[in-house]
């Protein structure tokens, strides 16, 4: 089936009116940021700050009216404003959008707990932990799922050796894929490859909603969320909307990363998520040639910060070949090798995260 074309989408959301003004929504300028992907459909509503709350009806009819289409898997729309945050949702001296009125967390149905894995900066291997922790959680009998919510970077699917595009299930929601015993869904399959979105927090969130609703993940027992690296107020919109049991920061030792680290739990302690650690990853390196280690990052800054922080340290992993050739071959070490001691030690930091949902 050929792709929905963007006039066709604008001509479905003619036919909804604004309440107070009369015009229809396209008329008004108020349609932004239309993303079209293989059937995904995603935009913002831009409207005035105070009519927020009282325009949620709108914003489902619009919903609809675009999955009226034909060929529509996902339609994501959400209401956008531009506008001063009050002081309760201002956190103190962070300048961020505080993005929609209203933070109501949203229901999760069946889904157990949700972590997220984040880190203060991109490079650090946040996604390649994300992955093998979900990984050893999965190998201890638990029903997991990974959601690739990383806008910058989506790269799980690739991690997992999915390369397969979601379908539809009989019910109208979108199918996970599944690969090595986990059910995963990633953002990127929302958003052209190397187009230059932007993403605002609303938008971002709107979408990682619809990620989790609108996917029939069935009964998790935990949802792993691999959040963009950063602290900035996309990530502050999605810890305010999504019910997270708790996050993890994945940091490397040298200071540089361990101050983004830092900012990193300052975010989640600001929206009282409680962070359960830290992890330090290429906490050393392995040289497979003379068998010697290395500490190149100056190995163990991670726990001493965490120490500082007040926060609980996890554990560390390695940098080594075979923690990169796996994941970035599609077939992570926790699947393909889970005697070896990185492996071991992936399960080791699972079972640490996993008493603290308990
Ligand atoms: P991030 O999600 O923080 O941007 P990734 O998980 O994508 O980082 O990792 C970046 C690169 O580093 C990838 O090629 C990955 O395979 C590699 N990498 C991550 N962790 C390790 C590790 N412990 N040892 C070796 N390579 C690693």
């Amino acid at each position: 089936m050929s792709e929905i074309t963007s006039e066709q989408v604008l001509e479905a959301l003619k036919t909804i009116k604004d309440p107070d003004k009369g015009e229809n929504i396209v008329e008004l300028g108020m349609i932004s940021g239309l993303q079209i992907k293989e059937g995904h459909v995603a935009f913002g509503i831009e409207v005035e700050a105070d009519r927020g709350p009282k325009l949620e009806p709108l914003r489902k009819q619009a919903e609809k009216a675009v999955h009226s289409l034909s060929g529509i898997l996902t339609v994501t729309a959400v209401l956008t404003a531009e506008r001063e945050p009050t002081k309760q949702e201002q956190p103190a001296g962070n300048n961020v959008n505080p993005g929609p009125a209203t933070f109501q967390k949203m229901d999760l149905l069946g889904i157990d707990s949700v972590i997220a894995v984040a880190s203060g900066k991109g490079g650090v291997g946040k996604s390649t932990t994300a992955v093998n922790l979900a990984l050893a959680m999965a190998s201890n009998g638990k029903k997991i799922g990974l959601l690739d919510a990383d806008i910058y970077g989506p790269s799980i699917p690739l991690m997992l050796g999915i390369d397969k595009k979601p379908s539809q299930t009989q019910s109208g929601l979108i199918a996970p894929l599944e690969n090595h015993g986990i059910k995963c869904m990633s953002i990127g399959f929302l958003i052209e490859e190397n187009t230059a979105m932007i993403w605002r927090g609303p938008m971002a969130t709107g979408a990682l909603e619809q990620l989790i609703k609108d996917v029939a993940w069935g009964e998790l027992d935990c949802l792993v969320i691999d959040l963009p690296p950063g602290t900035g107020d996309i990530h502050l919109t999605m810890a305010q909307r999504i019910p997270l049991t708790g996050a993890v920061i994945v940091s490397t030792p040298q200071d540089v990363a361990l101050i983004d680290a830092r900012k990193g739990l300052n975010m989640f302690q600001k929206v009282e998520i409680p962070v359960f650690g830290l992890i330090e990853n290429m906490s050393y390196f392995n040289c497979p040639h003379c068998g010697k280690r290395s500490e190149i990052f100056s190995h163990g800054g991670a726990r001493k910060e965490a120490e500082k922080m007040g926060m609980d340290f996890l554990g560390e992993i390695p940098l080594d070949i075979s923690i990169r050739e796996t994941s970035d071959g599609g077939n992570p070490i926790v699947a393909s090798d889970p005697s070896s001691p990185h492996s071991l030690s992936y399960i080791q930091i699972a079972n640490n995260i996993w008493s603290k949902i308990k």
